[in-house]
C-alpha cells in the first residue's frame, strides 16, 4: 500500500509532503480506510450544547433543569458513565444510556513521560479510527493539545491523509479525559491548544461549537483567552474566525519566510500565499487587538539560516506577533532534520536581536512519541526511527511508564 498523501496530496495544508520518501512501510489496511468527514457518527452527550441538552432532556419528557444537572455531572464531576449520575431519576438516566452516550471515545492507552508531567492518550472512536491528545503539566497551567482530524496531511499522521473531521464532541471528550487526568493528580485543566492531528479550520464548524462547549461557564468553564487555535494559513477561515465573539488566541504555522520555501513546506501556501495570508492576520489583530502567534518549525539547511532569520524579522516587523520556534521533531520517513542547540540558539537571537518577540519551544514527551501523531502512528503499525533518534539523545531508551489500560 502507498501512502496516500505522499503519492497524491488530497487535502495537504501543512508541511511536509513534496518530498520523495523511501518505500513506505504496510499499514495497517483495516485502519486506514477512509471515511467522508460528514459520514453519519453517533452523537453523543458532548456534542451537545447546554441548551441543546435541555431541550433533549425536554424532548424525552423531563424538566429541563435535568439536562443542567447533567451538564454539570459531566463537566463539573467529570463523569463519564451515567452509572456515576446520583441524582437524575433512573428512567431519564437508562433513556440517555442507550441513545446518547456520554463519550463516544475508549482510551486504549495512556503513558506518561518519566517525570510524570506530559500524559499522552491514544483513543479509539466509535467507526474504529485512532488518535491522540497530550496533557502537558506545568507549573502554573495545565494544558491539553487537542486532536480535531483523523489523520491530517502532517507529519507522522499525515503520512496517511485526512480520514475525517472529528465531531465536537470527540474534541470535547478529549479536553474531558484530559481533565480527568489533570484531577487525578491534584490539578485543573486551564488551557486548550489545538495542536493535535488536523486543521481546525478546516473543520470549522464542529471546532467553534466544541470551543463554544468547553468554553460555557456552567460546564468546564475554559477561558476564551487559554484557547488556541493553530492553522496552516487558510485565509477565509482566519477572517471568520476574526467575526466570532469569543476572544480566543490565534496560532499560524509559518515556517518560511517566502513563498518558494513555505510552497514547499506547506502546499496551501500556493493557494493563500504569505501576503494573503499576513492581510488576513493583519485584519484579524486589528479587529481583535489580539497578538498573533507564529509557529516556525526549525529544520536544519531547510529554514534555519541567519538570512532566513533577518527575512522572517523583516516580514514580521511591525505586527503584534510571537514566534514560536519549533525545533523539529524528525520523522522516520521525512528527510529533514532537528538544528543542533547552537543553531536553534542563533535563529532565535536574530529574532530577538530584531525586537521580534520569540521563544523557543521544545516538545514535550519526545521520549513517549508526544511530539506529532508519533504514538498513533506506532499504534497502526509504521515503523519510526523518532523513538531511537530520542533514545540515542537522551543516552538510552527511557522506561515508558503505562498509566491507562
Ligand atoms: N493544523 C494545525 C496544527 C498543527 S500542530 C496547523 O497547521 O497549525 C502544531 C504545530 O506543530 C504546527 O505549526 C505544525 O506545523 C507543527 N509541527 C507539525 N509537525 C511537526 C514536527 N514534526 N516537528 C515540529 N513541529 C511540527
Amino acid at each position: 500500500m502507498q501512502f496516500a498523501a505522499v503519492e497524491k496530496p488530497k487535502r495537504c495544508y501543512a508541511f511536509p509532503m513534496d518530498v520523495s520518501v523511501p518505500t513506505p512501510p504496510t499499514l495497517h489496511p483495516a485502519r486506514v480506510r477512509p471515511v467522508s468527514a460528514r459520514a453519519s457518527r453517533p452523537r453523543g452527550i458532548y456534542d451537545l450544547s447546554l441548551p441543546e441538552l435541555e431541550a433533549r432532556v425536554a424532548d424525552l419528557g423531563f424538566p429541563a433543569y435535568r439536562g443542567r444537572q447533567i451538564w454539570k455531572w459531566a463537566y463539573r464531576q467529570l463523569v463519564t458513565d451515567y452509572l456515576e449520575i446520583g441524582n437524575i431519576p433512573s428512567a431519564l438516566r437508562d433513556t440517555l444510556a442507550n441513545d446518547s452516550p456520554i463519550s463516544l471515545l475508549e482510551p486504549v492507552r495512556a503513558v506518561a513521560t518519566d517525570d510524570g508531567e506530559t500524559i499522552k492518550t491514544l483513543y479509539r472512536t466509535a467507526d474504529d479510527q485512532v488518535l491522540e491528545t497530550v496533557l502537558m503539566l506545568y507549573r502554573n497551567r495545565a494544558t491539553v493539545c487537542v486532536s480535531c482530524q483523523v489523520g491530517c496531511a502532517f507529519c507522522a499522521t499525515g503520512l496517511m491523509g485526512l480520514a475525517r473531521n472529528l465531531s465536537a464532541g470527540e474534541m470535547v471528550a478529549q479536553v474531558v479525559g484530559a481533565a480527568r487526568e489533570a484531577r487525578l493528580r491534584g490539578r485543573d485543566l486551564t488551557n486548550i491548544v489545538m495542536m493535535g492531528m488536523g486543521e481546525p479550520l478546516q473543520n470549522y464548524v464542529e471546532t467553534m461549537k466544541f470551543i463554544r462547549i468547553v468554553h460555557d461557564p456552567a460546564g468546564l468553564d475554559i477561558g476564551a483567552r487559554r484557547i488556541t487555535v493553530s492553522t496552516s494559513g487558510i485565509v477565509p477561515k482566519i477572517e471568520a474566525l476574526a467575526e466570532e465573539p469569543l476572544q480566543i488566541n490565534l496560532a499560524v504555522s509559518l515556517h518560511a519566510p517566502n513563498d518558494e520555501l513555505r510552497s514547499q513546506l506547506v502546499p496551501i501556501n500556493r493557494r493563500y500565499p504569505i501576503a494573503t495570508l499576513m492581510a488576513a492576520v493583519d485584519r484579524y489583530t486589528a479587529k481583535t487587538g489580539r497578538r498573533v502567534s507564529f509557529e516556525y518549525a526549525l529544520m536544519r539547511g531547510i529554514n534555519d539560516s541567519d538570512a532566513t532569520a533577518q527575512d522572517l524579522a523583516t516580514l514580521l516587523r511591525g505586527r503584534l506577533c510571537h514566534v514560536n520556534i519549533i525545533p523539529l521533531n524528525p520523522v522516520d520517513v521525512l528527510p529533514y532534520e532537528r538544528p543542533d542547540p547552537e543553531g536553534i540558539e542563533r535563529f532565535a537571537h536574530v529574532l530577538r536581536t530584531a525586537g521580534i518577540p520569540t521563544t523557543v519551544r521544545y516538545s514535550r514527551g519526545l521520549d513517549i512519541d508526544a511530539a506529532c501523531g508519533q504514538l498513533r502512528t506506532n499504534e497502526l503499525g509504521l515503523t519510526t526511527v523518532t523513538r531511537a533518534a530520542n533514545d540515542a539523545e537522551s543516552g538510552g531508551p527511557r522506561h515508558l511508564r503505562h498509566v491507562g489500560k
